[in-house]
């Protein structure tokens, strides 16, 4: 049997030391090399010695799993991560929520006893964040997309926004990528948090409103479009000038009101009072404004109420019925659109990925949906054939 390529770092944090053996033992066979820490002592001496990935069990003997996230954050601030626990799915859902509110890159959360196939999935996963270029050397996610960057190295993917009453094709949203063999699939919220730490989130902004003008000019799917929307960084939102700079250069694909800004309320926003002052901007200078992933970032009902928005859109965790059965998710839904409709907001679901997600929706009764049901996002050249498919499955009977 050939020895597997060690080209990956794992740290297992584990106070079971048979189990972190056993686990160490598992990763071997995905590529990676093993650190064990059983004790306090020994994740401290482990912790931030340059691994690729942690594997973190909530429940330690002398500390717990939350304690040694706030250790990680200092040491190793946004390293990829795989939760473990024992205890029940909710407490194993809001560490997750914790621990992507605080930077890291999470690849996923397994239940004990672990499921073998799964967790090698994530470990297959988390290597996306590591991978060899084409001269066998390691590269890390953070140093790829700051070079990416540099090198104007990225590119925008499309999905389809439906309008739910008619369920045609209306809008779409920009999702960016970096153009680099082997990272492409990587999701921005991977890398996004480097970029942001590194001070360089304007550059990746003024990169991704450059290609959406282009694309809206080049492509007569996306030409044609009632609206595209973009992503903002809150920390964006601290330059007064900003409104003039994407109106002049946005302007080239498309007016204004054929635009919509999306804004993530993912960070916290430093001056209040300027981002006020940049979103009404925006406003009047003709720019529809979206809430994004609403329902799970930071202070969000005080934003929605002091913000312009127009729009309202619903992060997907409302749509899944995994935690709580399907009442539990039809109540939180509702209760979200409502909110929405109330504020006199176009109201906009994200993540429905099947028909029973849809029916959920429509019981519920909002503006629009995106989601894997309708089309994946693909790049704006297949944007035409992706209307053409939706058009397709829409009007056959289920
Ligand atoms: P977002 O703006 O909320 O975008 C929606 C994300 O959900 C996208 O992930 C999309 O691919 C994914 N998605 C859509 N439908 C489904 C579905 O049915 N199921 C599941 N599981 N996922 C679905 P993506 O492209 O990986 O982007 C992640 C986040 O990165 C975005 O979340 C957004 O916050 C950020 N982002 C993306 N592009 C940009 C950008 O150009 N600038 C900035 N600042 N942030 C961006
Ligand atoms: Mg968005
Ligand atoms: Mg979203």
């Amino acid at each position: 049997m050939t020895e597997p390529a060690l080209s990956h770092r794992l740290l297992v944090i584990d106070d079971d030391e048979a189990v972190a053996e056993l686990l160490g033992d598992i990763a071997y066979g995905y590529g990676f090399q093993t650190d064990v820490a059983s004790t306090a002592a020994q994740i401290d001496e482990l912790a931030g010695v340059g691994h690729d990935l942690v594997l973190l069990d909530l429940t330690l003997g002398d500390t717990d799993g939350l304690q040694v996230m706030r250790l990680l954050r200092k040491r190793q601030p946004g390293v990829a991560l795989i939760l473990l626990t024992g205890a029940d799915r909710t407490v194993l859902s809001s560490a997750q929520r914790v621990a992507e509110l605080s930077g890291f890159r999470v690849v996923g959360a397994c239940s004990k006893p672990v499921d073998i196939d799964e967790l090698g999935a994530l470990f297959e996963e988390s290597k996306q964040a590591v991978v060899k270029d084409d001269t066998g050397a390691i590269r890390r996610l953070s140093d790829v997309a700051l070079a990416a960057l540099d090198a104007g190295q990225v590119h925008l993917l499309y999905q389809p926004k439906v309008d739910l009453e008619s369920r045609i094709i209306t809008g779409a949203e920009a999702l960016v990528r970096l153009s680099v063999p082997g990272f492409e699939t990587v999701s921005p919220g991977a890398w996004i948090p480097f970029i942001e730490a590194a001070g360089r989130s304007r550059r990746l902004l003024d990169l991704v409103l450059q290609r959406a003008a282009e694309d809206r000019r080049n492509f007569p799917a996306l030409a044609e479009l009632g609206e595209v929307s973009v992503n903002l960084s809150v920390l964006d939102l601290d330059d007064l000038e900003l409104p003039d700079h994407i109106k002049s250069v946005l302007s080239g694909g498309a007016d204004p009101q054929r635009w919509t800004l999306e804004i993530t309320e993912s960070a916290e926003t430093g001056q209040l009072a300027d981002a006020l002052d940049v979103l009404t901007r925006f406003r009047l200078l003709g720019f529809r404004l979206a809430m994004d992933d609403f329902g799970t970032g930071t202070s969000t009902f005080e934003r929605l109420r002091v913000y312009p928005f127009n729009e309202l859109k619903i992060n997907r965790l409302f749509v899944h019925t995994d935690r709580g059965g399907v009442d539990h998710t039809r109540a939180m839904l509702r209760a979200a659109v409502d909110l929405g409709v109330a504020l006199e907001l176009k109201v906009v679901v994200e993540g429905v990925e099947s028909a029973s997600e849809l029916t959920l929706v429509d019981e519920v009764g909002c503006d629009a949906v995106q989601g894997y049901l309708v089309s994946r996002p693909v790049a704006p050249e297949h944007f035409g054939q992706a209307q053409l498919d939706w058009d397709r499955r829409r009007s056959q009977p289920v």
